[in-house]
């Protein structure tokens, strides 16, 4: 594995903690000091340097933005602004977006420690996003159901009102994108949460938004502490949506909350443990080698839907397992602000010792690490730690079972296509799976069986995050509820209403 630190930028220069943004609450179109004055720090996790102080924020913070919100939304200059209007504007974000591209990248590089190298939801993709949304506006209309002939009912399909987003930090402008575009575009007024470890972006975003016309209270950006500001919103009695992003366990506590609360609607992308299942069946382990190798490395492993558990038919385990370990030699781990780093640090030293953790409890219990599993780079301060294969864990270990959100996967060999879906179903969530296999026959039959939200058969979600915005499925288990992606998953931004005239 190359490692490197020094390099020519992307950008025309590292950003350095003198570049941030200011990180306050955005509220009604302005950035205002926190109520409270207490503050979080944040690092760049590629040499551990201290970035900056944050509002850890306050239930106040998150009040003020409410209550705008709620005025924007009653103020109906957005919310029922003609389709075209609200077209224009979120146009006009998505062009500010790629514009800005470079910079949104190199803010999450610097604060999280994603690739600026990697393709793969980053600003440009959030643009298109952006874009799908805005398309989208004036093309979802309600329904006309079916009557007597005495009677006319029709469905319309409005904004919900306010809507709280609570997102994690692994692609920051993505995940911040993927809320606020399709509740925006539904005609909500919106209220982001972002993470704390990950601020920068959010706030720019809402800088341009605002530049694009936004109108004013429509997008409010509060940061801050998940269990102050996070929990302050799911809590809220006058929101009526949270959209939450994250571990599973928050999303239970999201859950609790909404109930405890006003029932307010609740959507939940949640954990994952999803199986890649490798069939031997006359697929050239070279080529699956490659895709699985680049899922293991694509953002350090700190993806939602990583087939961390490589479901292997036994006669390839072996070839497969050494193919894997040879690509993975080619990653080029370092700055991840420089344009020919591939491998970028962990979000922060408490997710390095997760992981590390994780593998000091598969070696104790049986388990082997057949590639990476140490720490490098050490002399940068950085949080790296090496793409991870381990062999020998049982289908009941930790390591096979929980989310670790890193760089690491289990191998769990299978006999046949029969006991592939009973592994890949023995886990408690159901986020994605990816099938390789030669025979289509098996390929479906695998799928249909499947508890997952999207199945993907001989391709990685790497490379799809065109379709992406076209696609969505429900999680199942503890991946969550919900639905997110596509134009059915605009539609859950939306309140059905039905209307009912007797003519008769
Ligand atoms: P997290 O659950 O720790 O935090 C997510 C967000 O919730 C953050 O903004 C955090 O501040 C906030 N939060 C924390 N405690 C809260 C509380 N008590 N009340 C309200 N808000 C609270 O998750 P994370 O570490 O930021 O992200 C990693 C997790 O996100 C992983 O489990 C990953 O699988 C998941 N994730 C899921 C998807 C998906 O689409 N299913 C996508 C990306 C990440």
């Amino acid at each position: 594995m190359a490692q490197q630190m020094t390099a020519t930028p992307t950008a025309p220069r590292r950003l350095m903690a003198e570049d941030l943004e200011r990180v306050a609450p955005l509220i009604d179109g302005k950035v205002l000091p926190s109520a409270s004055a207490d503050q979080l720090e944040t690092y760049d996790p590629s040499n551990g340097a201290r970035l900056a102080a944050i509002p850890r924020g306050a239930a106040e913070d998150a009040d003020r933005a409410v209550r705008a919100a709620r005025a924007s939304f009653d103020r109906r200059d957005w919310s029922k602004a003609p389709p075209g209007e609200r077209k224009a504007v979120l146009l006009r974000w998505a062009e500010l977006i790629a514009q800005n591209a470079v910079r949104l990248d190199a803010l999450d590089a610097l604060e999280m420690g994603k690739p600026v190298s990697l393709q793969v939801y980053n600003a440009m993709v959030a643009a298109g996003l952006v874009r799908f949304n805005a398309e989208a506006i004036d093309k979802v209309s309600g329904d006309v159901l079916s009557s007597d002939s005495l009677s006319t009912v029709i469905q319309t399909r409005g904004p919900r009102g306010v809507v709280a987003a609570i997102i994690p930090w692994n692609f920051p402008t993505y995940n911040s994108v993927l809320k606020i575009a399709p509740a925006l575009a539904a005609g909500n007024s919106v209220v982001l949460k972002p993470s704390e470890f990950a601020s920068q972006s959010a706030m720019m975003l809402g800088r341009l938004a605002h530049e694009a016309g936004l109108p004013p209270g429509v997008l409010n950006i509060v940061p801050g502490s998940g269990g102050t500001v996070g929990r302050a919103l799911a809590e809220h009695m006058n929101v009526d949506m949270v959209t939450f992003t994250g571990s599973s366990d928050v999303g239970k506590l999201i859950m609790q909350y909404a109930g405890a609360s006003n029932m307010k609607v609740v959507g939940a992308e949640c954990g994952g443990k999803s199986p890649q299942i490798v069939f031997d069946d006359g697929i050239d382990p070279d080529v699956i080698a490659g895709y699985i190798a680049r899922s293991i490395a694509t953002n350090q492993g700190q993806v939602c839907s990583f087939g961390s558990r490589l479901l292997v038919q036994e006669s390839l385990c072996d070839i497969l397992v050494e193919r894997i370990s040879a690509r993975l030699a080619d990653i080029v781990a370092g700055d991840p602000q420089l344009s020919s780093t591939t491998y970028g640090p962990l979000v922060s030293s408490r997710q390095m010792q997760r992981v590390e953790k994780f593998l000091s409890q598969a070696r104790t219990q049986g388990a082997e690490v057949v590639y990476g599993g140490r720490r490098i780079l050490k002399e940068t301060g950085g949080f790296f730690i090496e793409p991870t294969i381990v062999t020998n864990a049982g289908a009941d270990s930790q390591i096979a079972r929980e989310e670790i959100f890193g760089p690491v996967v289990a191998v769990l060999p299978f006999s046949d296509a029969e006991d592939a879906i009973r592994l890949a179903n023995e886990t408690s969530y159901g986020l994605a799976a990816y099938i390789w296999s030669t025979h289509a026959a098996t390929g479906f039959r695998v799928a249909n069986a499947l508890q997952t939200a999207v199945t993907v058969v001989n391709a990685d979600a790497v490379g799809s995050a065109g379709p992406g915005f076209a696609f969505s499925g429900e999680p199942a288990g503890l991946s969550g509820i919900g639905l997110e992606g596509g134009v059915a998953g605009l539609e859950t931004y939306q309140r059905r209403q039905t209307m009912w005239f007797n003519h008769g």
